[in-house]
């Protein structure tokens, strides 16, 4: 039997936006699988993303219904890995689970998180058995990355795992003192470590509504990843441009050579633009990679919060007891939440 102290309290983490369409069947559908586990407390908390549509006003009334979801509403729309953020900082729970609104990472395997989180897991990560439901074209470009940016980068990404994972207390700790505002959750999940164990799942489709992730969208998040966990990119110029320099060293040495031997040769247009273009072409491709750092660290120095918070609803703590390494500042009855410094 588990006593009174063995009873955890789950937080699980949903990040909505413009999510009217499934928010009433994301409850229905979660709620009574939560229930039914054992020796466990939940609350859901829910981080309006600046949700268009009328999103907040159903998770307003759900909260008013059920004390145990509590809503987080954003002054606009950060994108999902600031919404995940918000709802992981104000999250209380000794486990917490980040979840889509969509039901695509499906509940039922919520259980089977607690379960080998109880057996002593830190990390339990919900790994995707296949991508049956994605087009061609999405599963080729995630199997593309994940080669990519396992290759580039010293942090390896387990392959096909997403947000939906349970991490304990700690692994939350952990990762609440990285500062960064650019923030790939997959891979700061993956930085903090931790002893991790993998349940495969099969995830389904979106049961309404339409991805918010298009494909510039998508190629951006690539970006994001590989920038945030690589400077090979950057660093990979040095190399490109010793070995241009070298050929070009070569070919220099021969046009003298020839020179020399033969005499003036005049014609050669063709080949001088060509190569005028191509130089120029490789020098801007190396100014874009060096323009994709120089841009996050402008955005990094500039200091901002990550997000905004407009409101809480069923808040159960003063604002002041903001989690730690954060300072609220309160501005026209928004609570303006940064990190650390003065
Ligand atoms: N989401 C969010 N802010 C955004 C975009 C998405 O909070 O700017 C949420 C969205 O409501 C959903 C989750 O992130 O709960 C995943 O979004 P989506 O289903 O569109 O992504 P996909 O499953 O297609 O990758
Ligand atoms: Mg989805």
């Amino acid at each position: 039997m588990l006593g009174q102290q063995d009873v955890k309290l789950l937080s699980v983490v949903v990040p909505c936006y413009n999510e009217s369409e499934v928010i009433g069947r994301f409850f229905a559908r979660v709620i009574p699988i939560l229930e039914s586990i054992d020796s466990i407390r939940f609350e859901i908390v829910c981080v309006n993303d600046g949700s268009a549509d009328d999103t907040l006003g159903h998770l307003v009334d759900m909260s008013r219904q059920d004390g145990r979801v509590r809503v987080i509403d954003l002054t606009r729309n950060f994108g999902k890995e600031a919404a995940l953020t918000a709802g992981i900082d104000e999250a209380l729970g000794d486990a917490v689970i980040p979840i889509d609104a969509d039901l695509q990472d499906p509940p039922e395997l919520i259980p089977v998180l607690v379960a080998r989180w109880r057996e002593g897991a830190e990390v339990v990560l919900a790994q995707r058995a296949s991508r049956a439901c994605d087009s061609l074209l999405k599963r080729l470009s995630a199997a593309a990355y994940y080669r990519v940016h396992n290759h580039l980068s010293e942090l390896k990404l387990p392959e096909n795992v997403g947000d939906f994972r349970l991490m304990d207390r700690v692994v939350v700790n952990a990762l609440k003192h990285l500062p960064e505002r650019h923030r790939f959750m997959k891979g700061l999940f993956a930085w903090v470590g931790f002893k991790a164990v993998i349940v495969p799942y099969e995830r389904e489709a979106r049961c309404a509504g339409h991805s918010k992730f298009s494909g510039w969208r998508l190629w951006n998040f690539a970006l994001e990843g590989l920038t945030s966990f690589s400077t090979l990119p950057l660093r990979s110029w040095t190399y490109i441009g010793g070995i241009v320099a070298f050929i070009a060293f070569c070919y220099g040495s021969f046009i003298i050579a020839r020179t020399l031997v033969f005499g003036i040769d005049v014609p050669g247009y063709a080949s001088m633009l060509s190569l005028l273009l191509f130089f120029g072409g490789i020098q801007l491709i190396g100014l874009g990679v060096v323009g994709e750092y120089v841009g996050r660290i402008y955005d990094e120095a500039k200091g901002r919060p990550i997000y905004l918070v407009r409101r809480r609803y069923q808040e159960r703590r003063p604002v002041s007891q903001m989690p730690s390494g954060r300072r609220v500042i309160e501005l026209n009855g928004l609570s303006r939440v940064s990190r650390g410094g003065k």
